[in-house]
């Protein structure tokens, strides 16, 4: 596997150990079958107990069983995942930083009792609510309310492009909490957003996949419709209200997948220097033509490129010192690589590499989606343009 600088060299003995399982679980249980999934728009929900019995969702988080690993070692977990494909990144990445971490950071005692257990151990899976219809990059417009009736919420609105939905038991949703109060209403006269979390068979909940993805296709995306969904008090997050609520977790997550494009990235350059080495044209291997070790020397460069820095995040973030704008770049910068890079090594897989025999253009079309959640390539930029230049440019 490409480490051309040694940073595996310096791995602590649990960061080993995550990395090995990983990926013996993935070359084992999952790589023989993604393809198939690729192709059929499925995903191996057989195996979503088996990751929790693994550890793999939150095991950067203590407490109520998980084993609250190093930043690098959960870091490591994501790239092995996404080594394999994007979608068992989601799944574990949206698990764990999406919906185990705001129950982690923010949840009542009973809450935390209640779902990290279950969800940590796959028993339980959950999807985070944010995006509706009318606004993806900037969801403060969200539309959503909940308004109070009593010690209950009435939910009222709709989420798109809600990874797990269809087959999820909770949602955390985010929703304009139009019954006052809360931290961020003061300045701007909004109703604060809050976190909800909404059991997805109470009444009124309704999911829909969305089916006709030519992108993360081994991952089940959908729609959620909430209309006039009574949910306990209880079940809102009770620290946290405003956006820090949901962008917190999207820092997150954002963490995990500027480590997991690195994987996809190395994925691709190891399919594309095994084939160079083993097709032969014009009387020997491809490998040994000038144009085609340029295209792994790039990539290599690149792909070292983008490790160097999510090596450093890890470092950042186990001292506390990362901030989301660190990650914004990571993510930005990962992305467009295993992007830029999955296509150069389908292009070097000649008209094998357009089938799912092999993995680049798998995730080349993985990219795609990755490239846009959690938040856009362009939206990176414009954060990075703000930190840079103390001006915002969004609007
Ligand atoms: C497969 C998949 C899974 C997803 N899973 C989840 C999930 O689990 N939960 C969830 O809440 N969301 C999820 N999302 C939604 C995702 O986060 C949004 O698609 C994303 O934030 C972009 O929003 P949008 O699609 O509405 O695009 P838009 O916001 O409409 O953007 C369209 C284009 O305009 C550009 N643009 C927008 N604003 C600006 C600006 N100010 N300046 C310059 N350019 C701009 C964008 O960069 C983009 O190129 C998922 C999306 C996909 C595709």
């Amino acid at each position: 596997m490409l480490d051309y600088v040694g940073l595996e060299a310096d791995l602590g003995e649990e960061e080993r150990l995550i990395r090995d399982t990983a990926r013996e679980f993935v070359d084992e249980r999952v790589r023989p079958d993604i393809g198939d999934h690729f192709q059929a728009g499925t995903f191996p929900t057989d195996l979503i107990e088996e990751m929790g019995e693994m550890g793999f969702y939150a095991p950067n988080l203590d407490g109520y069983g998980l084993p609250n690993v190093s930043e690098t070692a959960y870091g490591i977990l994501m790239q092995e995942l996404e080594a394999c494909d994007s979608g068992l990144r989601s799944m574990a990445s949206v698990q764990g930083a999406l919906v185990m971490y705001p129950i982690h950071a923010y949840g009542s005692g009973d809450q935390k009792e209640r779902w990290l257990p279950a969800l940590g151990e796959g028993e339980a899976v959950g999807c985070f609510g944010l995006t509706e219809p009318d606004h993806g990059s900037n969801p403060s417009a969200m539309e959503t309310t909940a308004r109070k009736d009593g010690d209950a919420y009435v939910l009222d609105g709709s989420k798109t492009w809600i990874t797990n939905a269809p087959i999820a038991d909770v949602a955390v949703v985010w929703a304009r909490d139009e019954s006052g109060g809360g931290e961020d209403s003061g300045s701007t006269g909004e109703a604060p957003v809050r976190g909800f979390l909404v059991e997805t068979d109470r009444d009124g909940v309704t999911t829909n996949e969305i089916d006709d993805k030519l992108s993360l296709r081994a991952s089940i995306t959908g729609e959620i419709s909430l209309q006039g969904v009574r949910v306990p008090e209880a079940n809102v997050l009770p620290g946290v209200s405003g956006m820090k609520g949901p962008l917190s977790c999207l820092t997150q997550a954002r963490y995990g997948i500027a480590w997991g494009a690195v994987g996809a990235a190395r994925d691709c350059f190891e399919q594309a220097r095994e084939y160079a080495l083993d097709r032969d044209q014009f009387g020997g291997p491809i490998a040994r033509f000038q144009l085609q070790q340029e295209k792994l020397a790039e990539m290599a460069t690149q792909i070292t490129t983008a490790q160097l820095l999510a090596y450093r995040l890890a470092e950042l973030k186990e001292r506390g010192d990362l901030t989301p704008q660190h990650v914004s770049m990571a993510k930005r910068n990962n992305v467009r690589t295993a992007r830029d890079q999955s296509r150069v090594a389908r292009e070097m897989l000649g008209g094998n590499g357009i089938t799912t025999d092999y993995s680049p253009m798998r995730h080349m079309a993985n990219m795609e989606t990755v490239y846009t959640y959690e938040g856009t390539h362009d939206i990176h930029t414009l954060v990075l343009g703000e930190d840079l230049t103390g001006i915002a440019a969004y609007e």
